[in-house]
């Protein structure tokens, strides 16, 4: 894979905004979606432009055709390691939505336009150029600067980020690790606040088994329809709203915000709404569990009445709450019945101190760019790689890249959405953010 960055002739004088604008419109134009991701693509891509300015790379694949990308600034001493968190693959795109061919990585107007172009190859390709770049002037860290490009983060068949923390440790093991998730600058009330994530829900869905007796469709009273019965607990499950609960993430949120700790769940919720539309909307996930109904299965025969419905309930669990409490909570909503209760699964769910070394370099580093400005802790409703690092290593994990220019309301719609394009000025921001981390940290 010819990398053209270096080609150049100038290419000492090509600035960092130059050169991770080229970078990802490479990585874009390599077709990495998920499935079937053909993520080997990125990886020797970023291989070939890390390994010229002297970056150690190793590829590990699970699949020859799916490989990540491990890089490394190796450290003098014993510092503490930081891994620059990434993935290569990409959800798909219909270009019949699009005004611009997905994969062209075209730039306008100062945007680059293109699949994954914000979830999430922008980082990819900011964190390749902070590493190039460091390397380039000699840095050398206390501890290890990593910089992994996982496989397959949207799909999640264990051969990315999971297979690595399993099967090669050594690899990616770090105390601390800087991935996606947040770093959107959010105006509440009339502050800015740059969002970092410290930790996350647990993706914990459930299957509803709803039994009835089948019965031929023409004569309703002889059956005892399970789709019917089904319907009534999805109503029940879609009105329900838990007891509020106040966590640490949404503590510190409100006392960033407001500049006094909050006395109850309530209160948050209350002040969030009178504060800002935006404000609620961000925490009301994260006060309690939730249940979305998402898919339901019944009769496979129009005039069949079915004596099972299955439906499928996406359920997302606060930090650290089993799921035997869930379940409690979904008895005592659909009250006693037919129907049987089973977890599909439960991944991530955990949380990093909101303290210590990368922290204060995220703090002092929106301090040196925006004074006006402050960071905001938040826990994620969805799930990212920072899960397999807590587990493994304890690793401090916070997702945080950020994102000043472009209005992140706007980035969200276009996040696994058409148009997805990202602002050069943010790539360039990112650039920025990622050395001054791994500076501070060394
Ligand atoms: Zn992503």
């Amino acid at each position: 894979m010819a990398v053209r960055i270096r080609d150049a002739p100038l290419s000492a004088t090509v600035s960092l905004r130059d050169e991770v604008t080229e970078l990802l419109q490479e990585l874009i134009r390599l077709d990495t979606v998920n499935p079937p991701g053909n993520e080997t693509r990125a990886a020797e891509l970023l291989r070939d432009y890390l390994e010229e300015d002297g970056v150690a790379c190793e590829l590990y694949a699970k699949e020859p055709e799916r490989a990540n990308l491990v890089a490394r600034i190796p450290g003098s001493g014993d510092g503490p390691r930081l891994a620059l968190l990434s993935h290569t693959d990409t959800v798909l795109a219909d270009p019949a939505e699009w005004k611009v061919d997905p994969w062209s990585g075209e730039l306008r107007d100062g945007e680059i336009w293109g699949r994954g172009a914000l979830d999430m190859k922008g980082q990819v390709a900011a964190s390749a150029v902070a590493m190039a770049s460091l390397a380039r002037e000699g840095f050398r860290p206390g501890g290890d600067l990593i910089f992994v490009a996982a496989a397959d983060e949207e799909v999640g068949v264990d051969i990315g980020l999971s297979w690595l923390c399993a099967e090669h440790p050594e690899a990616v093991r770090a105390e601390y690790s800087l991935n996606e998730g947040a770093g959107d600058r959010v105006v509440i009330g009339e502050r800015p606040f740059y969002l970092a994530s410290t930790a996350e829900k647990m993706s914990s869905p459930f299957t509803l088994r709803v039994r009835g007796r089948s019965g031929h469709a023409s004569m309703p009273g002889i059956a005892d329809n399970a789709l019917v019965k089904a319907a009534r607990m999805i109503q029940q499950l879609g009105e329900y709203t838990p007891e509020p609960r106040l966590e640490p993430e949404v503590s510190a949120l409100f006392e960033a915000v407001v500049g006094a700790p909050p006395e109850n769940a309530a209160q948050v919720l209350e002040t969030a709404r009178a504060v800002d539309p935006l404000a609620a909307e961000l925490v009301e996930p994260l006060v309690g569990l939730t249940f979305s109904p998402t898919m339901i299965t019944a009769s496979q025969k129009r005039n069949v009445i079915p004596a099972l419905c299955e439906v499928t309930v996406d359920c997302r669990l606060l930090p650290g709450q089993p799921q035997t409490e869930a379940e409690e909570v979904v008895r005592e909503v659909l009250g006693a019945g037919d129907y049987e209760l089973e977890w599909v699964e439960g991944y991530g769910g955990t949380r990093s101190a909101m303290e210590g070394p990368l922290w204060d370099a995220i703090v002092s580093w929106v301090a040196d760019t925006e004074p006006d400005a402050a960071v905001a802790p938040i826990c994620l409703a969805g799930f990212t790689d920072s899960h397999w690092m807590r587990d493994a290593f304890g690793t401090v994990a916070y997702g945080f890249f950020p994102l000043r220019y472009m209005d992140p309301q706007v980035a969200t719609r276009l996040v696994h959405s058409a148009d997805e394009r990202a602002r050069v000025d943010d790539l360039e921001l990112g650039v920025e953010f990622l050395r001054y981390a791994a500076q501070a940290m060394s």
